[in-house]
């Protein structure tokens, strides 16, 4: 049985908090959570271990040591590990996770419908059939596996974007998070124009269907429902006012990919004369409760409207450079106030959920770009996977202080290649030196998902049979596919010869 209280001690610990110092580095540290929140954070002592065992000592779980027995104040291990929040993912897709490695070297546009829009369609004319093969929905083994990925790099909570097809299936997500443990923010996708005609909606379907899952899956643990319009190319200016009330009503934020690639913006630019973020911003959608995926392409009239709304945006190197889709100006963006996070994007175009690669990679960009070595430091691109994504996803999470979730990662400092590890380089060594596989425990919400590498909550073996098997009849079905051609933005009017 899992028990009330859980400490861990460490060699290393990085509260990553405002109020105790976003760069406070404290050796020899502990943590101390209760249900699912965070009781105490610290230096650990002798005194501290006595106290809390005197108080909690049947109902505590003491992580590294043996599961029964009661501790003893002198037995407490110290993991030479360093241990931090737990990562907040702000933008991704759990519908992607058996597509990885799909369609590359394919612009955005042409891997859409290649890969994703492949994958999904997929889905959805052959769900009967898998359904009987696998005993149990393909949409369920896919968003359990993207579960699995995310808790395997130590992804605590997430927005995922569930876009095209995967509007349908929320409650196969809600299912495959409410086993996984983690927490979501599901931006629930919809499309009136250049998509897929199968999918189209109008603005009362979409907030329909955003109705109807509010009144299904509110307050569902660990689970939020907000609007999350796939593409501004995708929506008209009359769907995105609807949504945006649907979610001033509702009080939720709102979601959204805009001006992800060069030859997109321009055939957008093109048809409607003006910058997606132009059009979200005269659809009243720009304010601080609006995150924008990407907006890689910025005029200096879209820097303007994002600093004088307040909107976020959430930063995907990985993706934006596998893609080819050029990469946002996030140090002009941060130095003008505009809040940026650092994410991975989905599995299919980021081909991992590896954070501190995500993290690494936007650090490094920005150096080279900039030829400064000092933009982006390791602390602030930490903080940017951490503490940033949290205050714009508005959840109790992403730093370790007294009432804070109880969402932690302990990284294992023993590999060789976190060695030498200290307190004077810890936070340069998990983004320079991690390669993102080193995370041994994960605890979210007080309840722990992988426990010394371990995966707690979700059958890793069987998920990734499924997954592999799902993967090879999905590419048997492409092979005999007419090309997919249903991403507006690549049509006709499209930017070919641009
Ligand atoms: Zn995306």
């Amino acid at each position: 049985m899992d028990k009330r209280f859980k400490l861990i001690r460490c060699r290393l610990l990085l509260p990553l908090d405002e109020k105790i110092g976003l760069e406070t580095r404290i050796e020899d540290g502990y943590v101390l959570t209760e249900n699912d929140l965070i009781r105490e954070v610290g230096a650990f002592s002798r005194e501290a271990a006595e106290r809390i065992i005197r108080d909690h000592g049947g109902e505590l779980r003491v992580i590294g040591a043996a599961a029964e027995g009661k501790p003893t104040a002198g037995a407490i291990p110290m993991l030479d590990a360093v241990v931090l929040p737990g990562f907040v993912k702000g933008h991704g897709h759990d519908h992607e996770s058996p597509i990885i490695g799909v369609a590359k070297d394919e612009p955005l546009t042409a891997w859409l419908d290649h890969a994703v829009n492949a994958f999904t369609g997929f889905l959805l004319e052959k769900g009967d059939e898998l359904k009987s093969v696998f005993g149990a929905s393909p949409h369920l083994i896919t968003y359990a596996k993207a579960r699995l990925d995310d808790i395997y790099y130590g992804i605590t909570s997430a927005l995922t974007h569930h876009c095209n097809f995967n509007k349908y299936n929320i409650a196969d997500l809600i299912e495959a998070n409410l086993r996984a443990g983690t927490r979501i923010v599901i931006a629930v996708g919809s499309q009136d124009r250049n998509y897929d005609p199968r999918i189209l909606d109008t603005p009362a379907k979409a907030v329909g269907r955003l109705e109807e899952y509010r009144s299904r899956f509110q307050g569902v643990e660990r689970v939020k429902i907000i609007p999350g319009p796939d593409q501004v190319f995708s929506n008209s200016e009359e769907m995105l006012r609807a949504l945006k009330q649907w979610s001033l009503d509702h009080d939720t934020l709102m979601h959204i990919h805009s001006s992800e690639e060069p030859a997109t913006t321009r055939w957008f630019y093109r048809k409607y004369k003006m910058s997606p973020v132009q059009q979200l911003h005269r659809a009243g959608v720009l304010d601080k409760n609006a995150i924008l995926a990407h907006q890689v392409n910025n005029t200096p009239i879209d820097l303007e409207i994002l600093e004088a709304t307040g909107a976020a945006v959430i930063h995907n190197p990985l993706a934006n450079t596998i893609l080819g889709s050029g990469m946002p100006p996030i140090i002009e963006m941060m130095e003008r106030g505009i809040p940026v996070a650092v994410s991975t994007d989905g599995s299919g175009s980021a081909d991992n959920q590896d954070m501190i690669a995500a993290a690494r990679l936007a650090s490094q960009y920005q150096k080279a770009r900039r030829r400064d070595a000092k933009v982006l430091p390791a602390q602030k691109v930490l903080e940017m996977v951490t503490v940033v994504p949290a205050k714009i996803l508005r959840i109790n999470a992403g730093s370790l202080a007294p009432g804070r979730s109880a969402d932690l990662i302990a990284v294992d400092l023993s590999r060789p290649n976190l060695t030498p590890t200290r307190k004077d380089n810890v936070i340069e060594n998990l983004i320079w030196a991690a390669d993102g596989s080193e995370v041994r425990w994960v605890i979210a919400s007080g309840r722990i998902l992988k426990d010394d590498y371990r995966f707690v909550t979700l059958d890793e073996a069987k998920l990734k049979e499924q997954v592999l098997k799902l993967s090879e009849m999905m590419m048997e079905y492409k092979a005999g596919l007419a090309e997919v051609r249903v991403t507006g933005a690549r049509s006709e009017e499209g930017p070919a010869g641009t």
